[in-house]
């Protein structure tokens, strides 16, 4: 039978999980996240409540991703989705990624065993690392985990002793220069090698079926595609003259929700230019699936006021129950800058596009930010302007700010560079938090789903 409501609803909306649905058509995404945002805070008595009980949380609307598989289909119709579950391994996300029909690509055994545990069959996960952990690969070959990434010759011989039947990717250096984090400083064999690679590999006796590469995560040139899809060309070339009879390319991840329809128009026509039909395509996006999907809550815990006698002015400082060294360490993991705005203001609610209309007339303030630990380091945002004076107890959000889609497009037909460093939120953030200072590690997830589909997937109905 199917639940009523999905295992990770809060107990607050369990009572009333329908109306959280945007079946009928009567509340847009952005005001059914509002109503659970209104419901979970409106609970929290910050004068009685457990210690704990105000922490912040996230608000994830399934719906979203959702959405976002639908539009990968219409503009990547000859690549297999296999989601980066490293970017965010929600389960519930990877639940209806499951029922949606993504493979995953998986970077450690925990990230293996989670995808297999779900009931997911093997030969939808791929162990994307090239540099892998022996007794992991032995994992992998016990669970019959096949698809694997390797860039060295080391990987090979590890590959041979542990796993000789598996079917190897090999994975190639890519120009990342655009990407916000650059993965081919790390991995990924040259073109100048790769001959030798796959010489090796036969002379082995290994099973390489196709390469993969990586643009970079937050890639923002599209024509970083294309050359990867031509350097991959050259090398199918390469292993057909080795011997091989290579039939997948992956084309790994680095889309943004932003720039997706450009990068997937360039991508697409590449893959036309280069590859003939009966070669099978898979991706592994990450980011692009989620970044937008999730929205962060947090508690404003203190405030202090300093006080320059000398120039006369004072600075105003925010501490939130969150920080860098929890939801926030994107800002120094994955370059982010996240935008804070108020959710709740006193008893004023102001969340969502219209908020702006509420806010007060007065005089703008400008705050720090600054997460709850001990360390200085701890800064969220250096300068936030609020037309509000905020006080203990209020709450403040951050959401995937995104807009630049437009732009991108037209600089497309420009046929022009992209100068753009795309913005995403919360992808590779709730994933890489620590318990720094005795802080949860585990903030809570309420979901919902603006669309009907991935509600009945995931049996909201
Ligand atoms: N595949 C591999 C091998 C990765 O290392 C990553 C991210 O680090 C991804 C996929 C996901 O990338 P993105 O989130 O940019 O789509």
């Amino acid at each position: 039978t199917i639940p009523a409501v999905l295992p990770g609803v809060h107990p607050i909306l369990r009572k009333n999980a329908r109306a959280h649905c945007y079946k009928d058509g009567t509340k847009t995404p952005e005001q059914l996240i509002s109503d659970v945002f209104r419901n979970r805070v409106e609970s929290i008595d910050h004068d009685q409540c457990d210690a704990g009980d105000e922490d912040a949380f996230f608000v994830a609307d399934l719906g979203e991703v959702y959405r976002q598989h639908i539009r990968w289909k219409m503009n990547l119709k000859r690549v297999k989705p296999f989601y980066a579950i490293k970017c965010n391994p929600d389960p519930q996300v990877v639940r209806l990624l499951a029922e949606l029909g993504t493979g995953f690509d998986c970077a450690s055994k925990n990230e293996i065993q989670q995808v297999l545990d779900m009931g997911i069959d093997p030969s939808r996960i791929i162990y994307a690392q090239p540099c892998k952990t022996k007794s992991y690969v032995r994992y992998a070959a016990k669970m019959g985990v096949r698809k694997m990434t390797f860039d060295n010759p080391d990987e090979l011989y590890k590959t041979k002793q542990f796993f000789p039947e598996a079917e190897l990717f090999l994975r190639i250096a890519t120009d990342d220069t655009s990407s916000l984090c650059r993965l081919s400083l790390k991995f990924g064999a040259s073109l100048d090698c790769t001959r030798s690679l796959l010489e090796l590999a036969k002379q082995l006796g290994l099973n390489v079926v196709g390469v993969s590469f990586h643009v970079g995560s937050g890639a923002s040139d599209p024509n970083a595609f294309l050359k990867a899809v031509r350097d991959s060309r050259a090398v199918f070339d390469q292993a057909s003259e080795v011997g091989f009879s290579m039939a997948i390319l992956d084309v790994g991840g680095g889309f943004c929700s932003d720039l997706f329809e450009p990068m997937a128009c360039v991508l697409s026509q590449a893959l036309d230019d280069y590859f003939p039909p009966n070669i099978r395509v898979i991706g592994e996006p990450g980011r692009y699936y989620v970044a937008s999907a999730f929205t962060l809550a947090c508690n404003v815990i203190a405030r202090r006021t300093i006080e320059d006698a000398t120039t006369q002015t004072s600075a105003y400082m925010l501490y939130l129950n969150d920080g860098i060294y929890g939801n926030f360490t994107s800002i120094m993991f994955d370059h982010q800058h996240p935008v804070p705005r108020i959710l709740r203001c006193g008893k004023r609610f102001l969340h969502g596009s219209e908020a702006s209309e509420k806010y007060g007339t007065g005089p703008a303030t400008v705050y720090s930010i600054w997460g709850p630990t001990c360390d200085g380091i701890d800064l969220i945002v250096e300068k936030a302007e609020f037309p509000e004076v905020i006080d203990i107890g209020d709450w403040i959000y951050f959401e995937e700010m995104g807009g630049l889609y437009t732009l991108a497009l037209f600089l497309v037909l420009l046929n022009r560079e992209f100068p753009l460093k795309p913005m995403v939120r919360v992808a590779y953030t709730k994933c890489s938090a620590t318990r720094f200072n005795g802080f949860t590690d585990n903030h809570e997830v309420l979901y919902v789903s603006s669309e009907p589909g991935a509600a009945a997937l995931l049996g909201f109905d």
